[in-house]
């Protein structure tokens, strides 16, 4: 993924990331579910149950997790699905944890199978089985390790097999936010950047930030250098539409890569329907992120349907493209 507004920047990240329940906006149902358990678990003087957060990429899986660590006082290891690609790496990680300490595995859902049958017995009874030694002489020895907290971020939870999903105490979808829980995302993020900026202005970028907390924050930081050069270091709603006009995010907060999307569907495939790989092809995105992160949005907004034979460009898609739609 090249696209610098829907791409991670680690150091700009950490620095907004909130790091208690109170900061982290939005999403209030798990909110307040995960803070109710967290204090059961710590009146019990116990270790949270295994967690599993799943939902498109940039909503907050990340800070989450780093939040339920803190609230429970307890340390973070963090690594991802593909990166352990033996099961000793695995072991080496889990027998290095303390107890209530926090495992977190990104992309869990690309864990591979060998890996991820060992992390069974870790997460229901806290021992691994390794084998020694080969042929003949092969044995397995049983290691005891401390009870400890594996939270699971996917992008894709149909992706993950069913014994890994049951395996987990509490199982949470993070859902696209609301234009006024990104606003106040961004006001706090606004104070932490140093730039002023007014409830209009904020307005304006949360509406064009496709409900995702990290392009909110990606905006906002492109909007402050505009604002700095040509504003007096204050975002409004002019400021706003001018810098993001100057990124090709539309009213809508579609860019070029959604555009060429919609465009692909309609142009090239008559609306569809059009299979993934096609189109993926035609556009020249990797399927799987045109299907984790650019699809999941254009399906919520109404442009496109998911039909069994592929994808379909609906009547906004049309107008979108400025293309008359069909006319049944
Ligand atoms: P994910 O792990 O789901 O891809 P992250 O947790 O890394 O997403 O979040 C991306 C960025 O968005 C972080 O910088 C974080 O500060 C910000 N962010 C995400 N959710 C929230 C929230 N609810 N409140 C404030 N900031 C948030």
């Amino acid at each position: 993924m090249n696209n610098e507004i829907i791409t991670p920047d680690i150091e700009f990240e950490q620095k907004l990331r909130p790091s208690r329940f109170a900061d982290f906006t939005g999403q209030d149902k798990i909110r307040e579910r995960l803070e109710l358990f967290v204090q059961a678990a710590r009146e019990r003087n116990d270790v949270l149950d295994h967690v599993l957060l799943s939902g498109p990429p940039g909503l907050g899986k990340t800070t989450l997790s780093y939040i339920l660590a803190d609230a429970m006082d307890a340390n973070i290891k963090c690594t991802s699905g593909p990166v352990i690609d033996k099961p000793g790496d695995l072991a080496g990680l889990l027998t290095s944890l303390e107890r209530g300490d926090v495992l977190f595995i990104d992309e869990i859902h690309r864990m591979q199978r060998t890996v991820e049958e060992y992390l069974y017995s870790a997460m229901e009874d806290f021992v691994i089985d390794i084998v020694i030694d080969q042929g003949p002489n092969a044995r397995w020895i049983r290691l005891d390790i401390q009870p400890f907290t594996l939270i699971g971020a996917t992008t894709r939870s149909g992706l993950l097999s069913a014994p890994m999903r049951s395996r987990f105490g509490l199982a949470n979808r993070l859902d696209y936010y609301g234009a006024d829980d990104l606003a106040a995302i961004l006001r706090r993020s606004a104070v932490i950047l140093n730039v002023d900026i007014d409830d209009e202005g904020a307005a304006e970028i949360a509406s064009r930030s496709r409900g995702t907390p990290r392009i909110a924050n990606n905006l906002l930081r492109r909007a402050r250098d505009y604002a700095q050069v040509k504003a007096d270091n204050r975002i409004t709603r002019a400021i706003a539409d001018q810098a993001l006009g100057l990124l090709d995010i539309d009213e809508d907060g579609l860019e070029e890569m959604d555009k060429r999307i919609l465009s692909c569907i309609i142009n090239k495939f008559g609306g569809g329907p059009v299979g993934l790989s096609s189109m993926a092809v035609s556009v020249g995105e990797e399927a799987d992120t045109i299907e984790e992160v650019y699809e999941p949005y254009l399906i919520q907004e109404g442009y496109i349907k998911r039909t069994p034979q592929g994808r379909v460009a609906t009547p906004a898609a049309f107008i979108k493209c400025g293309v008359e739609p069909p006319k049944e």
